[in-house]
C-alpha cells in the first residue's frame, strides 16, 4: 500500500494566523474570550481552544466586556459596531485575502457599481463582504437563481463581480460569461484565494493517480467539502473524514494507492494520524489482500 499526500494540504496561512492569534491571547491570560461560532471548521482545534477557556457564542447578546475574536472568514460591519457598543475589544483575525474583498466591495459600492458576489448565501465570509456594499450588492449562487434580480437591472448598470475566496474558477467564469452578455460594463475582481486554487488543483491531480482518496477536514468546512467533491468528480472512491477514527480497514487493500488531502482548516497532524493508523493496520494484518 502506498500513501501519498497532496502537494498542498493542511492549514493555510490565514487559518494558521487566526489560531496563533487566539493562542497568544490565551497565553497572555486575557479573559473572557468570545468567538461567534467556531474559530475554524475543525473539531479538534475547536475543542483545544474551548478547553483553554475560549467561549463559543451564537449571538453578541451573550458577550460583554471581554475580547471578541473575529474569525478568518471575517464578519459583517454590523458585528463590529455592535461589539464596540457592548464594550468588547475586537481581536480581528480576518484573513488579509478576505479583507481585500471587503475593501474592494466598499470602494466599488461608493463608485456606484452594483456589486455581485459569487458565492454561498449564508456563508459568513460572503455575508460579511456583502455588508460592505452598503445595500448596493447581491449574492449570486448561480445564474438561474439570480435571473429575476438581474432582469430588473438596465443594460447600462455598472456591474462589479467579486467572489468567495474558496469557489472554483469555473463557477466564476460561468457567471461572468452570463453577465457580460447582459450588461455593457462588467468589472471582474478575481478574489479567489491561491491557497484554495492550489489545494483544489493538487487534490484533482492526486485523485487521478490513486485508487482511493481520503479528504480530511471538518464536515462544516466549505473548502474541505469542495475538495471531496472535486475528488468524487473524477470517479475515484472518496471518503470525507474528520479524523483517523472514521476510517475503516475494509475500505483498503494491500495493493492500493491511497491519496490524502486536507482542507485549509485541517492541521497537518490530523493527516499524519490517518497515515499512522493505516500503517498500524498494515503491520497488524488488518488490511486485506486485493480481490483475485
Ligand atoms: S483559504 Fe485563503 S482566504 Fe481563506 S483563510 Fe486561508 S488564506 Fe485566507
Amino acid at each position: 500500500m502506498e500513501i501519498i499526500f497532496a502537494e498542498y494540504s493542511g492549514f493555510c496561512f490565514g487559518v494558521k494566523r487566526a489560531v496563533e492569534m487566539v493562542r497568544s491571547l490565551i497565553r497572555e491570560g486575557k479573559k473572557p474570550i468570545f468567538i461567534l461560532g467556531n474559530l475554524i471548521h475543525n473539531p479538534t482545534v475547536v475543542e483545544e481552544l474551548q478547553k483553554a477557556g475560549v467561549q463559543k457564542i451564537s449571538s453578541l447578546d451573550e458577550a460583554e466586556n471581554g475580547w471578541l475574536v473575529i474569525r478568518s472568514h471575517g464578519a459583517t460591519k454590523e458585528t463590529y459596531e455592535k461589539a464596540c457598543s457592548r464594550g468588547l475589544t475586537i481581536v480581528d483575525t480576518t484573513c488579509p485575502n478576505v479583507k481585500y474583498a471587503q475593501n474592494i466591495a466598499k470602494q466599488l459600492s461608493e463608485e456606484k457599481f452594483r456589486v455581485m458576489i459569487v458565492g454561498d448565501r449564508g456563508h459568513a465570509e460572503v455575508e460579511g463582504i456583502l455588508s460592505y456594499t452598503n445595500g448596493n450588492g447581491a449574492i449570486i449562487q448561480n445564474v438561474e437563481e439570480s435571473k429575476s434580480l438581474l432582469e430588473k437591472l438596465s443594460r447600462e448598470t455598472k456591474i462589479a463581480v467579486l467572489c468567495q475566496t474558496t469557489i472554483q474558477i469555473e463557477k466564476l467564469n460561468g457567471i461572468v460569461g452570463y453577465l457580460i452578455g447582459k450588461f455593457r460594463q462588467v468589472n471582474v475582481y478575481n478574489t479567489i484565494c491561491d491557497v484554495s486554487t492550489n489545494r483544489q488543483a493538487s487534490t484533482l491531480k492526486l485523485a487521478r493517480e490513486v485508487d482511493l482518496m481520503l479528504v480530511v477536514g471538518g464536515f462544516e468546512s466549505a473548502n474541505t467539502t469542495r475538495l471531496a467533491e472535486i475528488s468524487s468528480g473524477v470517479e475515484v472512491e472518496t471518503h470525507h473524514i474528520e479524523s483517523s477514527e472514521q476510517i475503516n480497514p475494509e475500505w483498503f487493500n494491500k495493493n492500493m494507492k491511497i491519496g490524502l488531502s486536507a482542507g485549509a482548516s485541517t492541521p497537518i497532524e490530523l493527516m499524519e494520524e490517518v497515515r499512522n493508523q493505516l500503517n498500524n493496520w498494515l503491520l497488524a494484518g488488518k488490511i486485506r489482500l486485493p480481490p483475485e
